[in-house]
């Protein structure tokens, strides 16, 4: 990939990174507020439990968001940016646009999906 791909790139990720970092503030902010002791109602406190759960979990992901934009950056930098981290190969510009962090191409991004299962809906 040319330097001027590799920058446009960059500077969109870096654009990204603000707004991600706030996501957690909030999320992790509004996990302590709902730790909050004010709740004696019994059934209050599952639900309340539920909502921090949930506010955790956003949380995580918001972290994870922000930890594949920071080793996207250094692909960047490496200049390894935008070849598959499985088979080499040059993933496709309309994929990276779409998703800038992809690591894979989308041939090895479904073989790699098909493999270890989409455990999203068990994990919630
Ligand atoms: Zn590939």
């Amino acid at each position: 990939m040319d330097a001027k791909k590799l920058e446009h790139f960059r500077s969109l990720l870096l654009s990204q990174l603000p707004q991600h970092n706030e996501h957690i503030r909030e999320d992790q902010a509004a996990a302590l507020e709902l730790s909050d002791d004010g709740v004696k109602d019994s059934s209050d406190l599952s639900m309340m439990d539920l909502n921090k759960e949930l506010a955790l979990r956003l949380g995580e992901r918001e972290s994870q968001m922000v930890a594949d934009i920071d080793q996207t950056l250094l692909r960047i930098k490496e200049r390894s940016y935008g070849n598959c981290g499985r088979c080499s190969r040059q993933i496709d510009e309309r994929r990276l646009d779409a998703l800038p962090t992809a690591r894979y191409c989308a041939n090895c991004q479904a073989a790699i999906e098909a493999a270890t299962g989409n455990d999203e809906t068990s994990t919630l």
